[in-house]
């Protein structure tokens, strides 16, 4: 198709990045305006980006997700449906913290703790005025407040000093319960792009849109061209400015900044006697400090442990690598089942979100004063360059499906920036 300056374009829209939201809307296109040529561009070399499955070694039915797991606000959640589409099976067993089981604890402890956790979380609700910081509310000397900050770095994947009580007021992942897809949230996502011509292995360097009718995208692979052009990566990525604007755009980089990926990690634990645990049972390491795991333990009764790291601990274990993690995951472990439970646990598989050059964390809270920042970073500029992405999101981000949303929005916008066929 031609572009105003009578240069042939390669294609009418450039979606950059596979992960839920570039999916959603490249399948959303697909949809809306089967007209147009859409291609994707990965830099990683698989689909689904902070979606992700890997198998356990010597099994065929054991899914373990690296990224995200839970189809949150599930009734409602898109990927629930595309998942029964695609043939997937999604289980509803609850999720620990819907009434799941959990591993017994003393029951006073138990009681005083969910009274203090509850009370925090209302006074978040409730609070008025200016935006704080999630810490600002802790009542000092509390005795849960390390269970409470743990609890904290699980949400949002930093420590309560750093994230906004506005943002965390804003969210909302919809009506319904968590359900997960028995073989993998990644696995529902990877699929669901199938379809979607993608170039794999392609990294996006800069975005040249100094002319009417064209946008270059140079890549690691050349430069290719298109009309519009969809932009789906992580905050990290565009803070960094690892893709460039020619001419810049400050605004998407600023915002992108004070929206930072907080950090979570899962370490999944091989168990030679899987009878020594209780199938889909939860367990918290500590109850008293905040840099804790927390623990799924045989999740759809699989020999395996998915233990669950935040905040500055994930940081910490993934510069220290996961010989650390494994003595921590070990050791919490020993503390309610007895030291035998350690001679048959083994690595079986571990995330690093931080670590990998073009997600660089794991999803996107807001510093304190920064939630209206989702806004300015989802802002089409000049009709042609799209945002979109978990952080675009105002009240389901940190969430696949609020990616996915996000996703639909910019590829309703993009379709209707198109002259209509008629
Ligand atoms: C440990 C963990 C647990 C989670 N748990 C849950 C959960 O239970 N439920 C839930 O709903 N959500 C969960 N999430 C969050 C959820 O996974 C994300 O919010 C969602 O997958 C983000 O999708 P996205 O499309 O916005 O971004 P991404 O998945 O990051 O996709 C962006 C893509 O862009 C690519 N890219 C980056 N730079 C370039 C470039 N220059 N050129 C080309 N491509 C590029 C990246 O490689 C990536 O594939 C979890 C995440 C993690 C890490």
């Amino acid at each position: 198709m031609s572009g105003d300056t009578g240069k042939v374009v390669d294609k009418d829209v450039v979606i950059i990045g596979a992960g839920a939201a570039g999916i959603a809307a490249a399948r959303g296109l697909q949809t809306l305006r089967p007209d147009l040529s859409i291609l994707l561009l990965e830099a990683g070399d698989r689909l689904g980006g902070r979606a992700w499955t890997v198998g356990l070694a010597g099994t065929v039915d054991v899914a373990l997700d690296l990224g995200c797991g839970w189809l949150h606000g599930a009734r409602t959640n898109a990927w629930t449906d595309i998942a029964g589409d695609v043939g997937l099976t999604v289980d509803r067993t609850p999720a620990p913290w819907n009434g799941g089981r959990q591993i017994k604890r003393d029951e006073a402890d138990v009681h005083a703790a969910q009274e203090a956790i509850g009370a925090y979380f209302e006074r978040l609700e409730s609070h008025e005025g200016g935006d704080i910081d999630m810490a600002g509310m802790l009542e000092p000397g509390n005795p849960w407040n390390g269970q409470i900050r743990a609890i904290g770095t699980y949400i949002t994947g930093a420590e309560l000093e750093r994230s906004s009580v506005v943002d965390y007021k804003r969210y909302d992942p919809g009506p319904g319960p968590d359900w997960r897809v028995r073989e993998g949230y990644g696995t529902l996502v990877s699929l669901y792009g199938k379809p979607v011509p993608a170039r794999l292995g392609a990294e996006v360097r800069r975005i040249d849109h100094r002319r009417a009718g064209r946008i270059d995208i140079e890549t690691n692979q050349g430069t290719l061209s298109a009309r519009a052009v969809l932009v789906t990566v992580s905050t990290n990525v565009l803070a960094l400015e690892k893709i460039t604007f020619d001419p810049p755009l400050p605004e998407k980089a600023e915002a992108a900044a004070r929206l930072p990926l907080g950090l979570a990690d899962k370490l999944f634990l091989r168990l030679a006697h899987p009878e020594a645990l209780p199938a889909d049972t939860h367990m918290l390491g500590s109850t008293s400090r905040g840099a804790t795991g927390t623990y799924q333990l045989r999740p759809f009764s699989a020999p395996v442990v998915e233990a669950y790291f935040a905040g500055d601990l994930a940081h910490d274990l993934e510069r220290e690598g996961r010989d650390a993690a494994f003595s921590l995951a070990g050791d919490e472990l020993a503390a309610h089942f007895g030291a035998d439970i350690k001679k048959g646990l083994s690595v079986a598989a571990m995330s690093a979100w931080a670590a990998i050059p073009h997600i660089g964390g794991s999803y996107s809270y807001a510093e304190p004063g920064a939630s209206d920042l989702r806004g300015r970073l989802a802002a089409p500029h000049d009709g042609r360059i799209f945002f979109a992405g978990e952080a675009c999101s105002r009240s389901r981000y940190s969430t696949a499906h609020g990616a996915y949303e996000t996703g639909v929005a910019a590829a309703d916008l993009i379709a209707g920036s198109f002259p209509q066929i008629s």
